[in-house]
């Protein structure tokens, strides 16, 4: 009797014993069943964010494209901006989740080659070729890997005291970086020459500014030039469909606002960036703040 009494309460014991043990085994299970939803809930706002996001931004898509001369140490002239600026802006881009696109990815984007861009994406271009480029923008370029289009005019390699030589180039060609696109050949003012020269004159230099310039940057640095900044941001109809006919795809202004769908590629607009873009104004072109101002052509 003894014996079944302590059997039975030994089973009872052990029973406790069981179910705390089944009971203590639960908690931690059910804890993290909780992580899980609470986790899962988390990735489907994120998700949902993200679709989002991408709604509000793949529509319009509105992409700043900053456009930059010269770089130095101080403030020489209204198209430098010091290297100390540049960096700052490299700085913002980065710590704020900015993509740098290849200006190529952005054309390609609204050629419809490309079928999403990076949310925050943004395009670094640089017209003229001025030595700068190579003496201070190329270090920074390098140490914070952005892809960095240049827009050139041959005529002034190797040739004006204030460009850049074609080995400079071929140099800045091999960090994988950098691509080159024509700025026409010598940067003439087509509204000017329009009115300088006679009609059939003036068509003729137009093909040839166009063509001479693709031809010797492909020439000289084995690139596909098939992207143009017009000199000044100067263009037309007329001119559009002759740039189209030497073989352009895409071609820029500097009329200071966002690219977007709506705009004709073969005159994209971009944001000429001087010595007054530094802090909040820099930071209101990024965040889509920056009014849009047409430039007087
Ligand atoms: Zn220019």
């Amino acid at each position: 009797m003894k014996d079944i009494v302590k059997t039975t309460k030994l089973y009872a014991i052990l029973s406790i014993v069981v179910l705390m043990s089944t009971l203590l085994a639960l908690l931690p299970e059910k804890e993290g069943f909780g992580d899980k939803k609470d986790e899962l809930k988390t990735q489907a706002r994120t998700q949902s964010r993200v679709q989002t996001q991408t709604q509000q931004v793949q529509p319009q898509t509105r992409i700043p494209v900053l456009l930059y001369h010269r770089l130095g140490p101080v403030v020489a002239d209204s198209m430098t901006i010091t290297t100390a600026d540049f960096e700052s802006h490299l700085k913002y881009l980065k710590r704020n989740g900015y993509t740098v696109i290849p200006l190529r990815e952005l054309v390609d984007y609204y050629l419809g080659k490309v079928r999403q861009l990076p949310p925050r994406a943004v395009a670094i271009v640089a017209d003229d070729g001025h030595k700068s480029v190579y003496t201070y923008m190329l270090p920074l370029v390098k140490q914070y890997h952005v892809a960095v289009t240049l827009f050139i005019y041959p005529s002034a390699i190797s040739n004006a005291s204030y460009a850049m030589t074609w080995n400079q180039l071929r140099e800045i060609k091999e960090t994988g970086l950098f691509d080159f696109q024509s700025h026409t050949y010598w940067h003439p003012n087509f509204k000017r020459e329009k009115k300088r020269l006679a009609p059939k004159e003036y068509e003729k230099s137009v093909d040839m500014q166009l063509k001479k310039s693709k031809e010797k940057l492909e020439k000289e640095l084995g690139v596909k030039v098939d992207m143009l900044a017009w000199p000044f941001g100067i263009y037309d109809d007329n001119l559009i469909a002759k740039a189209t006919e030497a073989g352009y795809v895409a071609g820029f202004s500097i009329e200071r606002r966002y690219t977007s769908s709506s705009d004709n590629v073969m005159a994209l607009p971009r944001f000429l960036i001087n010595a007054e873009n530094r802090g909040k104004s820099f930071e209101n072109i990024l965040t889509g703040a920056a009014p849009a101002i047409k430039v007087d052509k």
